[in-house]
């Protein structure tokens, strides 16, 4: 399992992977634009080939991209559904263009539509989206959710429903370890990990997941609350974190921390050692 983690890309998208290699990450996730924009992605053929020069003297980590969070797909509002689907195609060919391995996403809210009333538009405009990027080979990765309000892909059925309507291999799944304690998996021990794993290979497929968000929660079992929380120091603990660190079914994922850091600067060394530590592997210095 490679360890890695969300990093800034204050100054330019090319400073990210250098970023990444100060913190030891093996791979890495960032936002290839502001996130609360609907801005398309700037760039050009010299900043592509500066942020390629940069990943390739990085050592070509695996990385991702995060698409804003300003989509929502499941919205029952066409304009902004299909925006949101517009959005996901920028991101896509960008990621093709700079080796990205994927894209994560946050599917949305059904705004109190329901979730089975807006699964059909969710699944068709996902379709279009695949369907505009077929010469791309990069995923979409749709990233569980804590629960709150109406938001749709907070349990494993939703997400198996969205990846099964969809049927497509570039669909794929982003696990967020604190949205799915605070959806009301109990992953504090060994035995609520298997549990979790279990129920998420019989709906979803684990040879579906890409991608794990490894963060701690600050809100509670079942809180549906969104609070990342830094590696031990939170309501999971580094029981289930391990537990699920070292499952063999996860060794083949990559894994990066969203965490508030030490110094709430985002995700740090430290954080990268206390993951390294969960998913039995030795600690940098
Ligand atoms: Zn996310
Ligand atoms: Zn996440």
């Amino acid at each position: 399992m490679n360890i890695g983690a969300h990093v800034s890309t204050r100054g330019g998208l090319a400073l990210a992977p250098g970023r990444a290699v100060e913190l030891g990450a093996e791979c890495f996730q960032t936002h290839p634009t502001s996130p609360q924009s609907w801005r398309p992605i700037a760039g050009d053929d010299e900043s592509a080939s500066a942020f390629r020069a940069a990943h390739k003297a990085a050592g070509s980590l695996p990385h991702y991209f995060h698409a804003i969070y300003l989509i929502n797909l499941a919205t029952p509002k066409d304009g902004h559904r299909e925006q949101s689907g517009d959005a996901l195609v920028d991101h896509l060919l960008w990621a093709d263009r700079l080796d990205a391995k994927g894209v994560v996403f946050h599917p949305g809210s059904h705004l109190g539509a329901g979730f089975g009333e807006m699964l059909p538009a969710v699944i068709a405009v996902l379709a279009r989206v695949l369907q505009e990027t077929e010469s791309c080979p990069v995923p979409l990765l749709l990233e569980n959710n804590a629960g709150s309000g109406a938001c749709i892909g907070r349990n494993f059925e939703e997400v198996a429903a969205i990846l099964d309507g969809v049927n497509s291999p570039r669909l794929r799944m982003c696990l967020d370890t604190a949205h799915v304690f605070a959806s009301g998996y109990d992953i504090r021990d060994a035995a609520g990990v298997h549990t979790m794993l279990d129920a998420l290979d019989s709906k979803v497929g684990i040879e579906r997941i890409s991608l794990v968000h490894a963060n701690d929660s600050k809100a509670e079992l079942g809180s549906n609350a969104d609070r990342h929380e830094n590696i031990g120091d939170g309501k999971i603990g580094n029981e289930g974190l391990s537990a699920l660190f070292q499952d063999p079914r996860m060794a083949r994922i990559d894994a990066v921390l969203e965490v508030p850091g030490m110094e709430h600067e985002g995700p740090d060394r430290i954080n990268i050692n206390r993951l390294r530590s969960c998913a039995g592997k030795p600690g940098l210095d």
